[in-house]
């Protein structure tokens, strides 16, 4: 078992829990995934990901 092949598999699992919809645009827009933030391809939102942990 390669490395990366354990690799793509953990991301490609992250990319899906982290998939999200644009809270400017609604419902019909997704926000781009990146290493460290999410961005909005059609209003330009960006959200970080890494921020104060709640509780
Ligand atoms: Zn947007």
């Amino acid at each position: 078992m390669s490395e990366i092949h354990k690799r793509y598999k953990a991301e490609g699992d992250k990319i899906i829990r982290t998939k999200k919809i644009c809270e400017r645009c609604g419902d019909a827009v997704y926000m781009a995934e990146h290493p460290d933030r999410q961005t909005c391809g059609k209003c330009g939102f960006t959200q970080y990901k890494r921020g104060r942990k709640t509780s």
